[in-house]
């Protein structure tokens, strides 16, 4: 499938500590990183990577770190349709204690001024078959594209995050949509999720982390397709590989496709979540088939 990914695109500075500072208090860093991320990005590549022709409409600054993300998301493979702004390019200082817990400050940057689709990325949409999205991007230009996207014919997935409300307009355009367990209840409030989100009208698949992922559709039983049992090593960036991946293999319509789709994003995960990383985690296709043998 081609597939166009509106989103999110950070540089994500990581800075391994003892333990993260109290306010008011300083400490030394452990080891320090910087490496491309955001929602939107990190499922472009995974799209990808996963074999599919794939276009990013993105808002980088026009800085340095705009610079390295895109000449990282090209050497990706990834037709880049990236507007420049006065706005710097998003960042994210994450904060990893020897525990592994982390605190995370965003500065959305340029992905604020993502607004008011182009008639050219109006024209990628069109052209594409399936349209990702995600919630690190207005609000407003989430439900523009998704608009676009129907209009036009192309099949939009939606990954509602991170949580937070989506507006009933735009769940409307929406043919699948993707969340994890905490999403998924963020969104259904005290209902059945499942039930709940299917009552929408739309195509859910609920990730579950080690326990795989929930595919369900409007009238129908909702189908378990399991994970893989790996030794996780780092699950950052596992969520977006399956979307990427998922959106990449979404072949055809119904309950069958989805869980066919579903069955290639889990193993792309699987294959994600041993090795450290987002984006150097997301594995290609010649992975997932080896994988998958
Ligand atoms: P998120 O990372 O967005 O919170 P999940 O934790 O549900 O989402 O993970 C997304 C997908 O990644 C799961 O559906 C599963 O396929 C895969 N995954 C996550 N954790 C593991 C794990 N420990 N072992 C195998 N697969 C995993």
């Amino acid at each position: 499938m081609t597939v166009v990914v509106l989103g999110s695109a950070n540089l994500d500075l990581v800075y391994e500590v003892e333990r993260i500072p109290a306010p008011g208090e300083t400490v030394l860093s452990l080891g320090s990183g910087s490496f491309a991320g955001g929602k939107g990005n990190n499922q472009a590549v995974a799209a990808a990577r996963a074999g599919s022709p794939t276009r990013f409409i993105t808002a980088l600054g026009r800085d340095a770190a705009g610079d390295r993300l895109a000449a990282e998301a090209r050497a990706a493979g990834i037709d880049l349709l990236d507007r420049r702004t006065d706005a710097p390019t998003g960042t994210a200082a994450i904060f990893v204690d020897r525990r592994g817990e982390n605190s995370i400050v965003v500065n959305s940057g340029a992905n604020a001024e993502l607004t008011d689709l182009t008639a050219a990325e109006r024209a990628a949409i069109a052209a594409a078959d399936v349209l990702v999205l995600q919630l690190e991007t207005p609000v407003d230009t989430v439900a523009e594209a998704a608009a676009a996207a129907k209009a036009a014919g192309t099949r939009v997935v939606l990954n509602a995050a991170p949580s937070g409300a989506v507006p009933h307009a735009v769940l409307r355009e929406v043919d699948v949509l993707v969340v994890n367990e905490h999403e998924a209840a963020e969104l259904a409030g005290p209902d059945d999720p499942m039930t709940a989100l299917t009552g929408l009208g739309c195509a859910v698949i609920i990730t579950l982390g080690a326990a795989g992922a929930l595919v369900g559709v409007p009238g129908e039983a909702p189908v378990t397709v399991p994970s893989h049992t790996v030794d996780a090593v780092d699950t950052t960036g596992a969520g977006d590989t399956f979307v990427g991946a998922f959106a990449a293999a979404l072949d055809g319509e119904g309950l069958d496709a989805l869980v066919a789709a579903t069955g290639f994003a889990t193993a792309a995960a699987a294959l994600a979540v041993q090795r450290k990383g987002a984006v150097p985690s997301i594995p290609t296709l010649e992975e997932v088939r080896a994988f998958r043998d």
